[in-house]
């Protein structure tokens, strides 16, 4: 017998979860994977020759760190979550989201004026060529209020909403992107900690020059030996003796505006006053005695125009009025904040991608070869229907979690997460096949596609590297469901388990709980033509939820499960393409869009799209290479 079986091999021993009864489905999760025969089970860490590098401890510390960051409160699913319970919440996404007119017609004058100025006043290759973006074009952003776009106005802002705010960013990210990300820094994640966290003296006191950009502000978390983990921070702020201030000491690097910004707002530990330290954010200026700039403007491969620093705090003397926020939790505050800036990245990617869908579709219609247009040859089709498949699905998903913000729903980290690795890596995808399509031409440094794929490049690695962001999709949407399951197999193992008792445990919530217990999910969707692909989705999500205890039994326990990121990989990409698809589908049922990015051809063939992927997923999770995978990499590493 295949040690690895298929997924038909597979299931003659391994019933679909509905077809047996309840008892004897925990009997499997309290047996924790016997019900694999010895020549089936399947060990994600080949000879007990591991990568499990991190001892109990360490996991344990890092469950806390993740603990801090998520906050305590997780009852309310939002819709990412809930696809782990084999949930569909259609509330949340349907019907599409849709401005007032009123706020509509704001936000289409302020793009009509964003556009023109962007055409008229940004030179993205000179921005690009010259690795600096000119002051005429930070003032032109504040005179315009891009800079202060979201502030409320009786901070002298523009008071708009995400909702309206992306569609700014998404036509910026399209014509620059080093100045999206200068947008983005300073006000989506420099302005936004303020005021999310910032007291309302700290608001009044330095919030106005931010607003017309004759003050700049940077977001400072990352640090040599802090990158991906945010909690290994090791800048430290002391409280002085009379404390009155706290002395920062560490060094930023990677930061953008940092050695160019008029206030940053920075993460240090303080101590916790039982031995150990957590992060605090503290505003800080350039002018504090011991404020050293390393390093302005580092050289680098794409988004050339932003200035991205390094500094030195020497015990920088920072009051204690300037801390933003509580004291210890600012992990937690820049997590928020980079919620509003993941879902910025969404728009501007989006706008990047609609650019590349146009100049492919121009390129190939004028390129002759073969006697024929490229747009001729299938295989430049499919990278045009990609493209123009994958940025409607982009614009769907920024406006919901844009969405999302503005109707202050209870959970959408995970949706922002979701965005983010959706948009980076499939705009990834599309600059490589505008390239492509372009052949030589697009090499050379006259056309901006070799400045567009130098630019995203940086998108899957800033704001969370995708691969972090994976694992943590995986982890936080397993997180509630296994822990249930866990408890009904303690419960049993315990003696203490009962039928009656079961449902009394789960009340109300028990299909939700246990979604082999509920029926198929419905999205609501209310075009007839929409059925089909409606119903599909969700019986593919009910298939999610009934798949995972299968996926948890095999990992044998939460130590493996914590580190099988082979696996996390495809639960994040199931979970990334059903959000996506619902998304899609709530666009979809909204009917046509009045642009030609928003065919509703795009979508449905999205959905055809994330569909396929879906079931390729669900298939490799018992079919694949992993351990072969895993050895040659052992291998390798020596
Ligand atoms: C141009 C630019 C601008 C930036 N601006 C800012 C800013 O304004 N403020 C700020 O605070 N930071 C900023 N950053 C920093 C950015 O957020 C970090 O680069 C990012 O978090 C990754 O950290 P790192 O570069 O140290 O990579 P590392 O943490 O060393 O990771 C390198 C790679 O290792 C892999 N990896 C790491 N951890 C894991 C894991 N757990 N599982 C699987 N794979 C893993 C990933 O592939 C990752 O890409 C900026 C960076 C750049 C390049």
């Amino acid at each position: 017998m295949s040690r690895h079986p298929t997924v038909a091999a597979r299931s003659a021993h391994f019933p679909t979860i509905p077809d047996v009864p309840l008892r004897a489905h925990l009997a499997q999760l309290s047996s924790m994977g016997a019900v694999l025969s010895p020549g089936e089970s399947f060990h994600p860490f080949p000879s007990g020759a591991t990568f499990m590098a991190l001892s109990q401890q360490q996991i344990e510390d890092q469950k806390k760190q993740v603990e801090e960051m998520l906050g305590p409160d997780l009852a309310k699913l939002g819709f990412a979550k809930s696809v782990f319970f084999g949930h569909v919440r259609g509330d949340l996404l349907f019907p599409y989201p849709k401005l007032s007119n009123d706020l509509q017609k704001q936000a289409d004058e302020q793009a009509e004026a964003v556009q023109q100025f962007c055409h008229r006043s940004i030179d993205a290759a000179t921005i690009d060529r010259q690795a600096r973006i000119p002051d005429e074009v930070v003032r032109g952003l504040g005179q315009l209020g891009v800079l202060g776009q979201t502030v409320p106005v009786e901070f002298g802002g523009r008071g708009f909403n995400q909702q309206q705010y992306v569609r700014i960013m998404e036509i910026i990210g399209g014509h620059c992107a080093s100045t999206a990300v200068f947008v983005n820094a300073h006000q989506s994640i420099g302005c936004r900690a303020l005021l999310l966290f910032g007291s309302k003296n700290q608001q009044a006191k330095w919030l106005p020059g931010l607003l017309d950009g004759s003050k700049l502000a940077a977001f400072a978390l990352t640090e040599p030996e802090a990158g991906s983990d945010a909690g290994g921070v090791q800048t430290t702020a002391t409280p002085t003796d009379d404390g009155a201030a706290y002395l920062l000491d560490g060094i930023k690097h990677y930061i953008t505006n940092g050695g160019i910004a008029d206030v940053l707002t920075v993460m240090a530990r303080t101590p916790d006053g039982k031995g150990g330290s957590k992060v605090t954010a503290f505003l800080v200026t350039p002018d504090m005695p011991g404020f050293e700039v390393i390093e302005a403007r580092a050289e680098k491969c794409g988004i050339r125009g932003t200035a991205t620093g390094k500094m030195r705090f020497n015990n920088v003397k920072v009051p204690k009025e300037n801390i933003l926020g509580q004291i210890g939790r600012g992990l937690q505050a820049a997590l928020t904040v980079l919620n509003f800036g993941r879902t910025t990245f969404g728009a501007t990617c989006t706008g990047h991608a609609k650019v590349c869908l146009d100049a492919m579709v121009s390129h190939s219609k004028s390129r002759k070869q073969f006697q024929q247009a490229l747009s001729e040859f299938q295989l430049v089709q499919k990278k045009i229907a990609f493209a123009a498949a994958h940025q409607y699905a982009m614009e769907a998903m920024t406006t919901q979690c844009a969405a999302f913000i503005d109707n202050g729903a209870d959970d959408y980290m995970l949706e922002t997460a979701v965005l983010k690795v959706f948009a980076t890596e499939h705009l990834w995808t599309i600059v490589n096949d505008t390239l492509q399509i372009y052949g030589g031409k697009g090499y050379f440094c006259d056309q901006p596609v070799e400045r567009w794929m130098r630019d995203a490049r940086i998108n899957t690695i800033g704001e969370g590297a995708n691969d972090v962001l994976k694992a943590f999709i995986a982890v936080v949407g397993c997180k509630a469901p296994g822990e249930k399951l866990k408890g009904l197999r303690d419960d049993l193992l315990g003696g203490r388990w009962s039928l009656g008792k079961l449902f009394a445990g789960l009340g109300a919530g028990a299909k939700l709980a246990a979604p082999w217990l509920a029926n198929t999910p419905t999205v609501p969707v209310t075009s007839p033509d929409l059925q089909a692909e409606a119903r599909q989705l969700a019986s593919l999500v009910k298939q999610f939820g009934t798949t995972l205890p299968h996926v948890f039994l095999k990992l044998k326990d939460e130590a493996v499960f914590v580190q099988a990121q082979l696996v996390h990989e495809r639960l994040a990409d199931l979970a990334i393409d059903f959000y996506a698809a619902a998304c899609v589908l709530s666009r979809l049922d909204a009917g046509p869009g009045s642009n030609h990015y928003a065919k509703a051809e795009y979508g449905k063939t999205f959905l055809a799209m994330a569909f396929r992927r879906i079931k390729n997923n669900f298939a490799a999770l018992d079919d694949n290479d992993d351990p072969a995978w895993l050895s040659s990499a052992k291998v390798a590493l020596g």
